[in-house]
């Protein structure tokens, strides 16, 4: 291993390894071109004939470098070289889409991974033993059949095979503004933040539009737009870095002349940790309550769904950054706003993802789009990472050799 902080030329590793960035970059396009659409963007839902040509390719790309290819039962594509040796570092992403998505949200950590894959084995590096690659089947759960997406994932860490896996590695766009407006090449990803969902249901009094007085009026509807506006304050009081929107608002009976009998809102909040959601679920229900005294109404809030926040792990992420500051970049960490498979493979390995920067923070959209030089220097530093994850690897063998000679 070289010595950090040598000014190593843009691009080369420090294992002395380079991946190909034209090939990278010419994958991104190849695979672009399957289920693409004139305005550039993609549609590659789970399971449409896109989706299972561009499975297709994919195993073909990977045969071509020489690499084994095989597929599960749940369509999961893994790519490995021959005569390699576990427990394995696995990497990679996805390459179903949304209808009408961009070029790059998952495909860009399948063909990453697919570049460090064959730039380690053209080089003879013995890292290329211990890496799989890896697309997952439905991460998006964009089709109307879906079982709600990370479909592949979850199928994946409920199987055999994930009990050869030692840890795994998720390269992905950003997704989101926050990289490029700081001028951010890499980010080392903390965690993927979790997400509440609550049931608000304001119960007033259905009546007469033009006869009830104003002043008597059990207005569940005016209630509920109270609640509505307050959410926003609510989650900034809470945590600066939460997200919280209402995407659901039912007013009942639904009639111009009939005073809203009840309403029903569905808020969502995402933040990285669990007590700030559960400060936040505490304060929905007491402005509720509030509001709905206030309204001559009724409120219940109750929890609809949780998914819990995933934290990665330190190891893995200490030697993303390394590798980021190998390559001259500054480490930055940020929490994901979005799901991922790396958050259900954190509940079962090692696990840890890398951002590059989303132009514009446009995702989910043809417009989606990361310049080249940073979609490489991702790319490199997954590399980087493979080689001093792979160089560590004798060390915990040793560590867990000793460790079990002196329980015995
Ligand atoms: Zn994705």
């Amino acid at each position: 291993m070289t010595a950090g902080g040598d000014d190593r030329p843009g691009g080369r590793a420090g294992a002395g390894v380079a991946v190909r960035g034209e090939r990278l970059l010419a994958d991104i396009a190849r695979l672009a071109a399957i289920g693409g659409r004139p305005d550039g963007g993609v549609d590659r839902v789970a399971g449409s004939p896109a989706d299972l040509a561009a499975r297709d390719w994919l195993g073909a790309r990977i045969a071509g470098a020489g690499c084994l290819t095989w597929r599960d039962t749940t369509g999961n594509v893994f790519g490995r070289v021959p005569g390699g040796t576990g427990p394995w570092l696995l990497a990679g992403s996805h390459t179903d889409t949304v209808p009408g998505g961009g070029r790059l949200d998952g495909a860009y950590g399948v063909l990453a991974a697919l570049e460090v894959l064959r730039t380690l084995r053209e080089n003879d590096h013995p890292a290329a033993r211990a890496l799989e690659i890896v697309s997952f089947w439905d991460e998006e759960g964009a089709s109307p059949t879906s079982d709600g997406g990370l479909v592949g994932s979850t199928a994946f860490c409920a199987g055999d095979h994930i009990a050869d896996i030692a840890a795994f590695l998720e390269p992905h766009i950003e997704q989101g503004p926050r990289m490029e407006q700081a001028g951010i090449d890499l980010a080392v990803v903390d965690g993927i933040v979790g997400i509440d969902r609550h049931t608000v249901v304001l119960t007033g009094e259905t009546n007469h539009a033009g006869t009830t007085p104003m002043a008597r009026r059990a207005d569940a509807a005016r209630a509920a737009a109270r609640v509505l506006v307050a959410v926003r304050d609510i989650a900034a009081a809470t945590d600066p870095g939460m997200a919280a929107n209402v995407g659901c608002v039912d007013v009942l009976p639904g009639a111009p002349n009939v005073v809203p009998g009840e309403a029903r809102l569905v808020v969502e909040f995402r933040a990285a940790t669990r007590a700030a959601l559960d400060l936040a679920a505490a304060r929905l229900a007491g402005h509720a309550e509030a509001v709905a005294r206030d309204e001559l109404c009724a409120a219940t809030v109750t929890p609809l769904s949780r998914k819990p926040e995933s934290r990665f792990d330190p190891g893995l992420r200490g030697l993303l950054g390394k590798a980021c500051r190998g390559l001259g970049v500054p480490v930055t960490s940020m929490v994901s706003f979005a799901g991922h498979d790396a958050g259900v493979l954190s509940g079962h390995v090692p696990t840890a993802m890398l951002f590059v920067p989303s132009t514009g923070g446009i995702s989910h959209a043809p417009a989606e789009h990361t310049p080249d030089r940073q979609l490489v220097l991702g790319c490199q530093a997954l590399l980087d990472t493979v080689v001093a994850w792979w160089h560590g690897g004798d060390a915990r063998l040793v560590t867990s050799d000793l460790s079990r000679g002196e329980q015995s």
